[in-house]
């Protein structure tokens, strides 16, 4: 997830991307049914270039439901039961009372959107809360169906190439 992107800048960003993967071989450029409810792009045969472990037999390539979704537009990824850390504090706690309240403030539009801590009690805004899992909240999103873990260097690659801040969300249905 870019943390950064404007609503402006996300289709072009997203064709940037995009474009790079396909260039490398790392999905195919047709959009087809492989991911839940929607398009993606299946993984090309250079995909393991992206993933940890690049030597080991990933069978993702078998899998039905194995493409990258990108989505653009205001979005969020998160993972159920994930903990957030307060950077303030330390303190580390499942986001209850009032954290819905203010991811739906952000996804009618207010993008300083904030979450006090329950600990300290201090303001942060959604998209600086950070933890073990964090949730993701922005304009640009690459939703990697059943993909085996990615490498640092691929995530670090596609925030250089994105030119912004990123923002790791693992998620499981
Ligand atoms: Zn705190």
């Amino acid at each position: 997830m870019d943390k950064d992107a404007s609503a402006d800048e996300a289709p072009r960003l997203a064709a940037e991307v995009r474009d790079w993967l396909v260039a490398r071989r790392i999905i195919e450029r047709e959009l087809t049914d492989s991911v839940l409810g929607d398009l993606g792009h299946r993984p090309g045969l250079g995909h393991t270039a992206a993933v940890e472990a690049p030597d080991e037999e990933t069978g993702l390539l078998r899998l039905q439901t194995n493409g990258l979704q990108i989505e653009v537009g205001r979005t969020v990824f998160y993972t159920i039961g994930g903990e957030l850390t307060c950077r303030a504090c330390g303190a580390q706690f499942e986001p209850e009372d009032g954290w819905s309240e203010a991811v739906d403030d952000w996804y009618n539009g207010n993008d300083s959107a904030e979450f006090e801590c329950p600990e300290c009690g201090k303001p942060e805004r959604l998209v600086e809360w950070s933890g073990e899992f964090p949730w993701g909240f922005g304009n640009l999103g690459f939703k990697f169906w059943n993909w085996p873990p990615l490498s640092e260097q691929f995530i670090q690659e596609v925030a250089v190439k994105l030119g912004h801040r990123t923002v790791l969300v693992r998620g499981k249905l």
